[in-house]
């Protein structure tokens, strides 16, 4: 079996993986799962170590740190020092159009700019001041935001659509989620910055992918690679097919085509997340709701496991007037501020 199989196989075999995650995690089954594998953890590993693994998950999935940041950072300075580096030299010598080169960086300084934002603004964070003007925003559904609730951390009233976030002790208006990636809550008044984050990160990738195998195929060409034969296992002449050119860049320019392979497969995983992303903006759900929403589904389901107690609900979506109205919604989010200024026009 040549490296291209095995690594197709590997490849097939992760996407799988992560999609099984992603199905289990709805269910009873994954949870027992994590319970039975830390038991038999529990039994291995040594108190001390337990109690330090525990205090640096916490510290990184469950505080607000600047781990992600830096990390996210070094990741995308590494990225685009190894495009710099390999392709846009080489690609300068081949004459490639300038503009076309340039397309990542520019995609950079705008994705920079919203990472910023997004980080920074404030999400919609509920506080006594502004809890009155929230409480008028959106209607309870009864369902999932029954009125008059108190967040029993904050002790304030609970407008519909918002949720306490345990990473950040706040209540934040039309919740989404927390995300370690930029080191805040996905509210209200950063989900704009948030999908155009999103957006640039995955054309800045998807356009360092495109300029990548531009370069490769341009280098084919231009070497009339596809001509040339190689002797087989067997000692016969072959025409070089597309597998053994594959294979024969890979050997020349590992690290162009391990570039390549990287942003290929960030392409497909950021693009499946922004379609997801849309698909919420444009039907007025945040994650949060389509997680419970969805949960509510699953309590139906026979094939689910759940305790005999747990009621089916009923969740239907009141919030959604449309694309243009939900989408408006996201780009000019209700803010007391503004509404101030539009009573005294
Ligand atoms: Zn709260
Ligand atoms: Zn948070």
């Amino acid at each position: 079996m040549d490296f291209l199989v095995l690594f197709l196989c590997y490849l097939a075999l992760v996407l799988i993986g992560v999609v099984m995650i992603c199905i289990c995690s709805k269910t009873h089954h994954l949870k027992g799962l994590v319970r039975r594998g830390e038991q038999v953890i529990s039994c291995i590993v040594p108190e001390c170590l337990q109690r330090a693994m525990q205090r640096l998950l916490h510290y990184l999935f469950h505080s607000r740190n600047h781990t992600f940041i830096i990390l996210h950072v070094v990741l995308q300075g590494m990225v685009y020092a190894e495009y710099t580096w390999e392709i846009f030299d080489y690609c300068q010598e081949l004459e490639f159009s300038l503009d076309y080169l340039l397309l990542p960086y520019l995609l950079l300084i705008v994705n920079l700019v919203f990472f910023t934002l997004t980080c920074a603004t404030n999400p919609g964070i509920i506080t006594k001041a502004n809890e009155l003007f929230f409480l008028q925003v959106y209607e309870y559904d009864e369902v999932m935001f029954p009125k008059n609730v108190r967040c029993s951390s904050c002790d304030l009233r609970k407008p519909a659509r918002s949720k306490h976030c345990s990473v950040c002790n706040w209540c934040v208006h039309r919740f989404d989620h927390h995300c370690v990636w930029v080191n805040n809550c996905i509210g209200a008044w950063n989900t704009r910055y948030f999908l155009i984050y999103l957006l640039t990160l995955t054309a800045s990738a998807a356009s360092m992918a495109i300029v990548s195998t531009a370069f490769l195929v341009h280098l084919v060409v231009v070497s009339e690679l596809y001509q040339e034969t190689y002797i087989d296992d067997l000692g016969r002449f072959q025409v070089m097919d597309t597998v053994f050119l594959i294979q024969y860049l890979f050997l020349t320019f590992p690290r162009i085509v391990f570039l390549l392979g990287f942003v290929m497969i960030l392409s497909f995983l950021l693009g499946g997340y922004l379609c997801f992303v849309l698909y919420l903006a444009a039907t007025n759900q945040t994650t949060n709701e389509w997680y419970r929403g969805d949960w509510a589904w699953c309590q139906r389901c026979p094939l689910v496991a759940r305790s005999p107690s747990a009621e089916p609900q009923v969740y239907q979506n009141i919030h959604s007037h449309g694309l243009w109205s939900n989408l408006r919604e996201i780009f000019l989010p209700a803010n007391p501020h503004y509404e101030k200024k539009k009573k005294y026009e």
